[in-house]
């Protein structure tokens, strides 16, 4: 099967996907542009400033000497049906390893599916091998490696499905979101009449 440009799902939207499947529906069904938080400006200037220090870095840090790095890499794939922009691949001469930055002081779930939908989208693209990738938190961008296992592959396969549930089937779903902290954060608070 192959996907035209249109039907590509994008990695970005798997982040909100995670904080409620409705953000999904908000963001890709109506013609409606939230305004931008101020944590979003925020985690930006990190992403920022973690890229120079990449830059920087010694690819000793990561153990991959020999590596090339490719930084905020557009990929897409018509076979695959996703499409994304990776903060960092590091590419060896066998393998590739997808880099994630996230202003964030844990990592979630949602992290590493967006991690493997970028390694998937390298290893496509440059026929290497994805075993693992790294993502890097906070300001410091504190590097932690993560195992890519069939498993996880898995469930990022099903979000990707569920999520092109939703656009196809052009249906509210429910709210994941158990707090109303959770809903109190959100910016499409005005438009969900029922929380
Ligand atoms: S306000 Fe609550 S239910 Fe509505 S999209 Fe946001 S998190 Fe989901």
């Amino acid at each position: 099967m192959s996907y035209s440009e249109e039907e590509l799902i994008n990695i970005s939207i798997i982040k909100e996907f995670f904080f409620c499947p409705r953000i999904t529906y908000w963001q890709q069904i109506l013609p409606y542009k939230a305004k931008q938080p101020e944590w979003v400006q925020f985690g930006k200037t990190i992403h920022t400033n973690i890229e120079k220090k990449m830059n920087r870095r010694s690819l000793r840090y990561f153990r991959l000497e020999e590596a090339i790095l490719y930084q905020d890499f557009h990929m897409s794939s018509s076979l695959l049906g996703i499409v994304g922009i990776a903060d960092c691949i590091m590419e060896t001469q066998t393998k590739i390893y997808p880099i994630e930055y996230k202003n964030s002081p844990h990592i979630s779930i949602h992290h590493i599916m967006q991690l493997i939908g970028y390694g998937l989208l390298a290893k496509e693209h440059f026929g290497k091998l994805l075993q693992g990738g790294f993502i890097l938190l906070g300001k410091k961008g504190k590097p932690h490696r993560i195992e890519i296992n069939n498993s996880l592959i898995k469930k990022f396969w099903d979000t990707v499905e569920e999520i092109r549930r939703i656009l196809e089937n052009n249906i509210m779903p429910p709210s994941s979101s158990t707090t109303s902290t959770q809903c109190a954060t959100c910016h499409f608070l005005s438009l969900c009449n029922d929380r």
